[in-house]
């Protein structure tokens, strides 16, 4: 069925870069052998999933939405694929993105923009917009992301879905196409609050394969979600995420959701994280100097594209031929961005500045967690925006992930959850919690979802 959705809307909605309805049927038929066996399967066999690009998948060609990756097979599965795989999930295919993850709206993908299944003329946010409309459109009931400034928390919002950024280290980044790896953290999408937790479940958990990957076990995400319950609990509501360059429709749905929560027995606090400002100038200086030694490896010689190999030219020569017509303008921009913040001379001034301000928003948290359980914003200033209306724009395109980075800067889990329409468009409310504090944040969204 879900083949045969992707049939009918995916020349319109582009969520999926590869679908093979062959390899497809072939995991679902080995699912059922091993039902038969009469192997236990856990509660998601047999259910599909769509697949973020970004993850290596050994049946299924992985580019990370870029040209420098076009038809390059992965010789082995991401820790997250194969973990998948053991749980009897059926991948679907692999979703659309922007270019090594780099963006906010999938505009940036070399394989053409996603579109937003709620209005076709709309972005449905980045860098995994391909899963995100893949959910919203019911070409797949759930789909994995990876956030690294909001890539899964501001997609979900704008598509109307759940999506989860758990605990940096929570999942693994195994076969996870780097972007900035200090940030980069796999988490799911779905339909439900439920449903999102169950996929965490099934792919999180400590890998040996990832020197990052945090040795406690996956908080109880599934039973804080089948338990939404939030009398007595502390709320805060983050005072620096609302004014200027917040849609007052979207304010307006974030306030009922705080109202919600009363309603339901929390105690709301206002709370200042006055650092969190800062959060957004420090990440593009760190996730661009940390892009910029991650995409080194893509040398013309040990994967993809290579261009110009003629013999005569020299190493170096078809490795700059390469790099040059392989690699889209803004994942170029922040190459060369981050190359000046790390270069000798401008280290201390900024990639230095950019880590100091980044122990200063741990802090921020660390003191807000003393006050509150879970700190609560909305989880994008706006409702998507019109395809086009910012590619031209940089800075524009990067105030998108305001409210999500802080918690990727400090490893917080975080989870968008759908807060209700502002003007037609879905609006998310974002819950976040402290390092390992993962379930608490399914539970809250559990009680507030819509
Ligand atoms: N939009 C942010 C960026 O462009 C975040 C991307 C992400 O989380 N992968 O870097």
């Amino acid at each position: 069925a879900h083949l045969d959705r992707i049939d009918a809307v995916d020349g319109e909605v582009n969520a999926f870069l590869h679908v093979d309805r062959e390899t497809v049927l072939a995991q679902a038929r080995r699912v059922d052998e091993r039902r038969a066996a009469g192997e236990r399967l856990g509660p998601l066999a047999g259910v599909p999933v769509a697949h973020k690009d970004v993850f290596t998948t050994a049946d299924m060609p992985t580019t990370a939405g870029s040209k420098i990756l076009e038809g390059w097979r992965p010789p082995y599965d991401a820790t997250v694929t194969a973990r998948l795989r053991e749980a009897g999930l059926v991948i679907l295919g692999k979703t659309n993105m922007d270019e090594f993850a780099m963006g906010s709206s999938t505009e940036n993908s070399a394989y053409g923009t996603t579109r937003n299944p709620w209005d076709l003329e709309r972005v449905p946010g980045g860098s995994s917009g391909g899963s995100s409309a893949a959910v919203a459109a019911y070409e797949a009931p759930l789909s994995t992301g990876t956030d690294t400034g909001g890539s899964i928390r501001q997609p979900a919002a704008v598509t109307g879905i759940v999506g989860m950024k758990p605990t940096y280290g929570g999942s693994s980044r195994h076969g996870v196409i780097a972007f900035a790896s200090s940030l980069d953290t796999p988490g799911p999408f779905a339909r439900s609050v439920l449903d999102a937790a169950l996929l965490h479940e099934a792919f999180s958990g400590h890998d040996p394969m990832d020197s990052t990957s945090v040795p406690e076990a996956v908080p109880p995400v599934v039973e804080a979600a089948r338990h939404a319950d939030v009398d007595g609990l502390r709320v805060g509501v983050v005072k620096e995420f609302s004014g200027e360059g917040y849609d007052p429709a979207v304010l307006a749905r974030f306030n009922e959701a705080v109202e919600l929560l009363e309603s339901l027995g929390a105690k709301v606090v206002e709370v200042s994280c006055p650092n969190f400002s800062y959060a957004l100038p420090a990440y593009y200086l760190i996730a661009p100097s940390e892009c910029s030694s991650n995409l080194a490896r893509f040398d013309a010689m040990r994967y993809g594209l290579r261009v110009g190999d003629d013999g005569e030219r020299s190493a170096e020569e078809v490795m700059a031929l390469t790099r040059a017509q392989g690699f889209g303008p803004e994942v170029k921009r922040r190459i060369m961005l981050g190359t000046y913040a790390l270069s000798s001379g401008y280290y201390d001034a900024y990639y230095g500045k950019a880590q100091q301000v980044r122990t200063l928003i741990k802090r921020d948290f660390e003191a807000a967690f003393e006050q509150v359980d879970v700190l609560v914003s909305p989880t994008t200033p706006t409702t998507a925006f019109p395809i086009g209306e910012r590619a031209d724009d940089p800075i524009a395109m990067y105030l998108a992930d305001l409210c999500t980075i802080p918690a990727n800067l400090a490893g917080n889990a975080a989870i968008s959850v759908p807060c209700g329409l502002a003007d037609g468009l879905p609006a998310g409310l974002q819950i976040m919690a402290p390092v390992l504090g993962d379930d608490r944040v399914y539970r809250v969204g559990a009680a507030v979802e819509r």
